[in-house]
């Protein structure tokens, strides 16, 4: 599908060039020159037929590749039955809004450590999204891929290697790296493109070549203390990382195509926009190293 950038949820902007409704941006982000978005269903999976179709409609006439988030309170680290069950339930509701509204992928939070061990997490957690994605596909909703991701604070489930373990128990599971999680969580570490790079060796060692080259990406500036994330910034607040600017040459020399989505605090579209024009700079850059070897 190759390399796409795109926003979570409207920006700022949006609202202020006079559109109200998600049906509405793709023409925005056409005009943006972004081809992706994600549409939120954090605090509950809610959306009447006629708006999922109205978005499905406007996103497929821009060619705009739509992904949702799955509630919060999604949490696969859980003992008993009644929560494994309603656990079921947030994944089911999510591929079912994502059907009709022509989302492809739906990222998750895979839950918290609370008083148990990271490993104990982890032995409930595999088998129980094992169970989840038979039962999507005995449903039918098989063709929604889902994509754990990578958590910001310290006693979320869900750094790294955790991430990268749920990935490789499925094939159908795509990798979601926040850049900016790992940035807090790991106080501060990304701030080099050697720092970035082990997390792309990482992922390709784990998984494979190209399910790291395929990978859904999470990426803005973030505020953290000891116990990790504490909220999402902008680029524009130049105080905090991670930047784009270490990732996008590795991206462009190793030939990824993620999905890239922007999670700025209020000035996504914009911040996304800047991310690809920061790569096409960086692809260009290699192009004419290469022309310069090649002569
Ligand atoms: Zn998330």
């Amino acid at each position: 599908m190759g390399i796409r950038f795109g926003p979570s949820g409207n920006s700022e902007s949006f609202y202020d060039k006079g559109y109200k409704h998600t049906y509405q941006a793709p023409e925005y982000l056409a005009e943006m020159g972004l081809d992706a978005f994600e549409y939120s269903f954090g605090r509950g999976v809610r959306m009447t037929e006629a708006t999922a179709k109205a978005i499905r409609t406007s996103m497929e006439e821009y060619d705009i590749a739509l992904s949702l988030h799955s509630p919060y309170y999604i949490n696969l680290c859980v003992e008993d039955e009644e929560r494994k069950q309603k656990n079921k339930r947030y994944f089911t509701e999510t591929a079912k809004a994502a059907l009709m509204m022509g989302a492809d992928r739906a990222v998750f939070h895979a839950g918290a450590v609370t008083k148990m061990s990271r490993e104990r997490a982890m032995e409930l957690a595999l088998p129980l999204l094992k169970e989840i994605l038979d039962e999507l596909d005995t449903e039918g909703l098989g063709a929604i891929r889902f994509c754990p991701e990578t958590m910001g604070k310290l006693n979320q489930f869900g750094n790294l290697d955790e991430m990268i373990r749920i990935c490789a128990e499925d094939d159908r599971l795509i990798p979601a790296v926040d850049f900016a999680h790992l940035h807090a969580r790991e106080n501060g570490a990304l701030t080099s493109t050697d720092a970035f790079a082990q997390v792309l060796d990482a992922l390709e060692d784990g998984l494979g070549a190209e399910r790291a080259k395929n990978m859904h990406i999470h990426f803005s500036t973030i505020e953290f203390t000891k116990m990790g994330e504490k909220r999402h910034r902008t680029f524009a607040e130049t105080e905090y990382g991670p930047r784009f600017e270490f990732l996008a040459p590795l991206l462009a020399g190793r030939g990824y195509t993620p999905r890239i989505i922007c999670e700025s605090n209020g000035t996504m579209a914009e911040d996304a926009a800047s991310m690809k024009a920061s790569y096409i700079a960086s692809l260009n850059s290699l192009k004419q190293r290469v022309a310069l070897n090649g002569s």
